[in-house]
């Protein structure tokens, strides 16, 4: 057990980074450490084939949904795999459930495809954020009311809703079943299958054992690059102690609260506000303020944001999911006892699965980099477009080349860990990017299977124009450049 203190971060926001982390502790943990040692030879065996497919979605989370429909949409036999009871990841079991900007600084929606068509098909009362005619509008009085709700940055009225995870849950579960694919829960990818410098399934584990999924071609959506770092792929682990890049802490939610009543003091009490603040860091060590959700009687959690410690290392994930726990109880005490609103709060829930923003970004083709930022520039390869960080750049060229492996053949990335530098991770592992890499990694999976070509080879036109059928917003570069 380490007696060493976790040191509680100062707030260091720049244009490049507007989050820090909250808490940085490297390797501190509540418990004693293992006293495994040495190694063990695992005997070899022959395991059953569970299916051959032609793409194969590893990881049914944030971007896995959406990879897993568009690579059914160009016809492809299909097959997600996911390690928990729900599609979704983050997004639904994690508890993150304000889903960031899809507009940019003029309201139009650029991320659109998958992030549109799931938020139109959830009943209205799953979705709270600004009518679409306030998108992009400029006005004191209307950002400073959506800025408390997750929805206005830098005085403008943007589109960034918060939504009701059940109902996201099963609302993708029955587009995914619709469109033909083949949906398996509670199993654990453990290793990809690789031949010749390819990925050709992978093994995982399930109550039935270990069985084999082989495919054309696989789409990592572990967030955590599972497949593609232990198939070979390179990847990149960089920690800055005091961003919130490598910081992870599970959310949670408390409900029986008037969020009304919070956010009406919040504007309207800055100085008590401020002495709450002083208050909770002085009781607590740090001060979490919560999140308004898709429900008045439901308040959001998604701190503190702890850095230092691993989330691919399980005694990290332990310690990280311990510390959480803990923050929930006291923050529920805190805020019953000093918080307008919260006088009869409870603790309705802690996520499922763990807050984690930063492991591995893989080493591929291309990249979506800081340099990128003021040019505005169409990327030959585009298959998305992402909002900028501020009214100050203009939008952002996703390229292909963000989703494929320098090298390694077989598989594709999307979500969190793609191709990125470490500033343009900060909005690249955001949900509307995630389902947008999501949906352009499986409809290149699907084209890859079904024209029998490596993905590095596909035409990356057909990947465009497939993209766009499925209501993608991909521009096209030689249409930019004539425009001016
Ligand atoms: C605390 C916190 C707050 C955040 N706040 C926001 C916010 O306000 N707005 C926003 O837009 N974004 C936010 N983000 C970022 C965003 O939620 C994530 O980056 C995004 O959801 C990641 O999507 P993903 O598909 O890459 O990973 P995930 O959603 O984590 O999906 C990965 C999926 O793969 C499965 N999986 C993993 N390994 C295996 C395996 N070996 N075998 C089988 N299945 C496996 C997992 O169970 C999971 O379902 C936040 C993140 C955190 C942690």
């Amino acid at each position: 057990m380490s007696d060493q203190k976790p040191r509680v971060q100062e707030i260091r926001q720049s244009e490049d980074r507007f989050l820090s982390s909250d808490i940085f502790d490297e390797r501190s943990h509540t418990f004693a450490p293992r006293n495994g040692k040495g190694t063990m030879i695992e005997p070899q065996r022959e395991i059953a084939i569970y299916h051959n497919c032609d793409v194969l979605v590893v990881g049914g989370g944030t971007a896995g949904t959406a990879a897993a429909l568009a690579a059914a949409r160009t016809g492809a036999d299909v097959v997600v795999l996911e390690r928990y009871n729900h599609l979704g990841g983050l997004s639904t079991g994690g508890a993150v459930i304000w889903i960031d900007r899809m507009t940019d600084w003029d309201g139009n929606q650029v991320i659109q495809g998958f992030a549109k068509e799931v938020i139109d098909r959830l009943p209205a009362d799953a979705v709270a954020g600004p009518e679409r005619k306030l998108w992009g509008v400029k006005d004191d009085a209307l950002a400073k009311y959506w800025r408390l709700r997750t929805s206005a940055f830098h005085g403008i009225v943007t589109w960034a809703p918060t939504l009701d995870p059940e109902r996201m849950k099963l609302t993708t579960q029955e587009m995914l079943i619709e469109a033909g694919v083949r949906i398996v829960y509670h199993s654990w990818m453990s290793v990809p299958v690789v031949e010749d410098g390819a990925v050709k399934g992978v093994v995982f584990e399930s109550k039935e054992g270990r069985q084999a999924l082989m495919a054309k071609v696989v789409v990592d959506c572990t967030g955590d690059g599972d497949v593609f770092s232990r198939a070979g792929g390179g990847f990149d682990t960089d920690i800055e102690e005091g961003d919130v890049h490598h910081s992870a802490n599970t959310g949670f939610m408390l409900c029986g609260v008037d969020m009304e009543t919070w956010l009406d003091f919040r504007l309207n009490e800055p100085e008590a506000f401020a002495e709450l603040n002083k208050l909770g860091r002085e009781t607590l060590g740090f001060f979490q303020a919560p999140y308004v959700s898709w429900r008045n009687d439901v308040a959001l959690f998604l701190g503190p944001r702890q850095s230092g410690l691993s989330a691919v290392n399980v005694d990290d994930q332990t310690e990280l999911e311990i510390r959480s726990h803990r923050f929930m109880r006291t923050h529920c005490e805190f805020f019953r006892k000093h918080a307008p609103g919260f006088e009869k709060a409870w603790m309705m829930l802690s996520a499922s699965q763990l807050g984690v923003r930063h492991t591995r970004r893989l080493q591929g083709v291309g990249r979506v980099e800081r340099a990128q930022w003021d040019k505005g520039e169409v990327l030959p390869d585009e298959i998305g477009v992402s909002p900028s960080v501020s009214p100050k750049f203009p939008v952002i060229s996703v390229p292909y080349g963000a989703l494929v492996p320098a090298r390694l053949d077989g598989v594709l990335a999307a979500g969190r860990h793609i191709s990125c530098d470490a500033n343009s991770h900060g909005f690249m592992r955001e949900i509307p990017q995630c389902w947008l890499t999501g949906q352009a990694a499986g409809a290149a999976a699907g084209v890859a299977a079904n024209r029998g070509v490596q993905p590095r080879n596909v035409d990356i036109g057909e990947v465009q124009e497939t993209l766009r059928k499925q209501g993608a917003v991909v521009r096209s570069r030689v249409l930019a450049e004539a425009a001016g």
